[in-house]
């Protein structure tokens, strides 16, 4: 069928995730983690469902998941949002990306996004029938060309899309970078989406600076998280957005007519996550830094290149000193090969071309499960 979506097929996390299966590998491509999160969360959803609360949830989300939103970017950024007026809670970081670019961005408009870039970005633009403006960042850093990204401004340009720490490079933006992005944001009044899904996960003492804290920033941005990444819930799919009043209520129109509203039980759950104590944060990200301080030595024992790793799930691995010219073919055999599955960097590209060789791998897995896939790929490789 010919569709707006056209050119947008079976996910290659799905792919990926299928051929893993198929072959009994080590999934290190979908980012999904393979430990249960807090145990108070976790409780929180089920004593809800034993309670009865299996009904409708309110459209904008429940009051308490709400207001433990609000309080948490009070608390963790200093930014306040009124949990009536100003919270949107979705299903996942995915639903809210989606009805922020449904209600945000008119046919024709231009959506400027850093690539690589995570792949729904480009399937909403496509969706809204926008056009995708690929801003690239350079391996191995992948940070901000500034340069770059004022060139590609036009008078089309609507929205910027940000995130941060980021998916798929590991990157976490420096203050000076946002600073750089939100000169451009106010000299071409764009309107910001940042996805903070990562926001709990910036390493090595690097602070994460949600967008909306630069000055004039708050009222031009969609800031949106998710409960899966931090939690461990990602099947859970409870996300959020905070904005300004107007952009909110453009977003929750169109939510409406998405979704309806999402699952209460899990968003009880949500609600106690995100008021938890800040050394229990603390811990989740640490598990994390531990776990790519184990899979990315490994990566380089077998042959990889790896670029530094600042935050979120994921390490971004040359293969070229491998031989690998062709990073997509190589993951589709490597489930079956050596027992490891992981996901070709062109997936976040609209053009790969010079990062043919680039492979992402996810470290959001236990100790042992890291230490089992390490060996089968230093064996193999
Ligand atoms: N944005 C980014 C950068 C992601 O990595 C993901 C996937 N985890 C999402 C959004 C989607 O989040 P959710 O599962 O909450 O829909
Ligand atoms: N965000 C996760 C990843 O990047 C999962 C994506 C998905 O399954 N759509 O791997």
């Amino acid at each position: 069928l010919v569709t707006r979506m056209r050119g947008f097929g079976t996910t290659i996390f799905a792919e990926m995730s299928a051929l893993a299966l198929a072959h009994d590998a080590i999934n290190l491509g979908q980012g999904f983690p393979d430990s249960p999160g807090p145990q108070a969360v976790l409780d929180a959803a089920i004593a809800a469902i034993a309670a009865g609360r299996n009904q409708y949830p309110p459209g904008r989300g429940i009051p308490q998941l709400r207001e433990a939103i609000a309080a948490h970017e009070q608390y963790w950024y200093g930014l306040d949002y009124d949990p009536e007026t100003e919270v949107l809670v979705t299903a996942g970081a995915t639903e809210a990306l989606a009805a922020s670019i449904l209600a945000l961005v008119e046919p024709g408009d231009e959506v400027l996004a850093f690539e690589p870039f995570y792949d729904a970005y480009a399937a909403d633009v496509a969706l809204a029938q926008g056009a995708l403006v690929p801003v690239r960042l350079d391996a191995p850093s992948f940070a901000l060309d500034e340069a770059r990204l004022k060139d590609a401004v036009t008078e089309r340009s609507r929205v910027l899309i940000l995130n941060s720490p980021h998916n798929p490079t590991g990157h976490v933006f420096s203050r000076a970078e946002l600073e750089a992005i939100a000169r451009v944001a106010k000299e071409h009044d764009l309107l910001v989406i940042t996805d903070e899904v990562y926001e709990h996960l910036a390493f090595d003492g690097r602070e994460h600076i949600p967008f909306a804290t630069l000055p004039g920033m708050r009222e031009r941005t969609v800031t949106i998280s998710s409960a899966g990444k931090t939690f461990s819930t990602t099947g859970w799919k409870v996300g959020w957005a905070c904005a300004q009043r107007e952009l909110i209520d453009a977003v929750t129109t169109t939510k409406q007519f998405l979704t309806y509203v999402n699952a209460g039980p899990f968003q009880e759950g949500a609600a106690v996550g995100l008021t938890l104590p800040a050394h229990e944060f603390a811990a989740i990200r640490d598990g994390l830094q531990a776990q790519r301080d184990l899979l990315v030595p490994a990566l380089r024992d077998a042959g990889f290149e790896v670029s530094p790793v600042e935050g979120g799930y994921f390490a971004v691995a040359d293969a070229a000193p491998l031989g690998v010219t062709d990073a997509a073919a190589f993951c589709r055999e490597l489930p079956e090969r050596v027992g490891v599955a992981a996901v070709p960097m062109s997936a976040f590209y609209a053009d790969a071309s010079g990062v043919a060789s680039l492979v992402r791998f996810a470290f959001c897995k236990r100790p042992e499960v890291l230490v089992a896939a390490a060996n089968r790929l230093r064996n193999a490789t």
